[in-house]
């Protein structure tokens, strides 16, 4: 009897292993972003070798520098795309970013990219987010190519740079650029185990400078101190987190989420700080998660109504309000056909009963489900630790998964 993706799976988890170590070695450090064209290049054979339609796209020198900071423009930037084509009406597009996050400490195995095994799990930056997730799909690739399943929709793959920088130059760039035919897409993390991610928060980045008048130490009351300033205008947010925590959203499986402030991640004082200065100007960071059911540009516009009018409050406090950065939320509620279909691949694989969650945090999944408006789903192998000390993937959920995403490939036809 011919054998089964799952039983095909079962029987290669030391491929798992093997594969997910160089993905591991390959040192792909963001920022700066370190050794992408060598992980983009394996990554390309690997699909090529699976019979995949594959182009790796070269992000062009323009875009770098619109986009990097100066010190991060001589790192080139790719993402790859591969495309298996079997005639299908729909397409499944599966998505995963392949940049890690700096590594530091004491690490278990001393080098925090090792790709030790110990006690099936693969240590290392990247394990868990998110090249277990790479492998876990091309696993499930490969085990539907040696057991002669075809897939029942079309399947896009698409592996990208720059996720924890905010993916202008990869899954954002993709989405608008690289001519996807998609129908519905998954973004291989936000959701393990029995959970399926259907949305996560979108997030609002600000730095707010506060602008105070310099005057010798000894004769302060010359000054405009630009601390004191800032701790009464720090003081003031107490009233917003106040007011954006009455709003709740309830999801799927019966969690509470509120809008969320975190006030000072970075704090700084201006140039020229000295004891017996009063401080010219100081400045912090705002980190506003903004809810799956919250309009993002009214959030914004809500946040500096309320720093304008809390800072007019405060005697001579003038401040400035510099957006850094922004993510979209997304959410759908899982009522599609394809979600039922996911959730029917993890609770027949797992042998579970599925939830559908929303993420706290972000990844990509705005992208294809905002830009593309495709149903689109967070679903991986996960790990433990992520962006810490001893992240590691368990290589049973890296079969388990792998397992998942041939059973929805063999069996949804959209
Ligand atoms: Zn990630």
């Amino acid at each position: 009897m011919p054998l089964t993706p799952a039983a095909y799976l079962d029987r290669r988890a030391h491929d798992d292993v093997r594969l997910l170590q160089t993905l591991v070695r390959l040192r792909t450090v963001n920022p700066p972003g370190e050794n992408y064209d060598a992980i983009t290049s394996l990554l390309a054979r690997e699909l090529v070798g699976l019979g995949l339609t594959t182009r790796r796209f070269i992000m062009p020198a323009a875009l770098l520098k619109k986009h990097l900071p100066p010190d991060q423009q001589d790192h080139p930037r790719f993402n790859v795309l591969g495309r298996w084509n079997t005639g299908a009406a729909k397409t499944i597009h599966f998505n995963a970013h392949y940049d890690v996050v700096p590594a530091g400490g004491a690490w278990r195995h001393g080098d925090p990219f090792s790709g030790v095994l110990e006690r099936g799990w693969v240590y290392g930056r990247g394990a868990a987010d998110m090249k277990g997730a790479i492998v876990s799909l091309l696993l499930a690739l490969r085990a539907l190519r040696a057991t002669r399943t075809p897939p029942r929709c079309n399947v896009e793959v698409s592996f990208t740079a720059d996720e924890e920088t905010a993916s202008a130059l990869g899954s954002g760039w993709l989405v608008q650029h690289a001519g996807l035919h998609a129908d519905y897409a998954v973004v291989m993390e936000g959701g393990e185990g029995r959970a399926i991610c259907c949305g996560h928060n979108g997030v609002l980045w600000f730095n707010v400078t506060v602008h105070g008048r310099a005057a010798h130490g000894s004769k302060p009351e010359r000054g405009i101190n630009a601390l004191e300033k800032m701790s009464a205008l720090v003081l003031a947010l107490e009233d917003y987190k106040r007011l954006v925590a009455r709003r709740i959203f309830a999801t799927p499986d019966g969690k509470t989420m509120r809008p969320t402030l975190n006030i000072g991640g970075v704090f700084a004082a201006g140039p020229g700080v000295k004891i017996n200065t009063v401080p010219a100007s100081a400045s912090f960071t705002l980190d506003r998660r903004v809810l799956p059911v919250e309009d993002h540009a009214r959030a914004e516009r809500e946040l500096r109504l309320f720093l304008a009018a809390a800072a007019r409050k405060i005697p001579q406090c003038r401040i400035t309000v510099e957006k850094i950065s922004e993510n979209f939320a997304c959410f759908a509620r899982p009522a599609h056909s394809f979600f039922k279909a996911m959730a029917g691949s993890v609770g027949h694989v797992r042998r579970t009963r599925p939830i559908f969650s929303v993420s706290t945090g972000f990844n990509d999944m705005h992208f294809f489900a905002q830009h593309l408006k495709i149903p689109t789903l967070g679903y991986g192998p996960g790990g433990a630790n992520y962006h810490a000390m001893d992240e590691r993937a368990s290589v049973r959920d890296l079969v388990l998964t792998a397992k998942v995403y041939a059973d929805l490939l063999a069996t949804f036809a959209g």
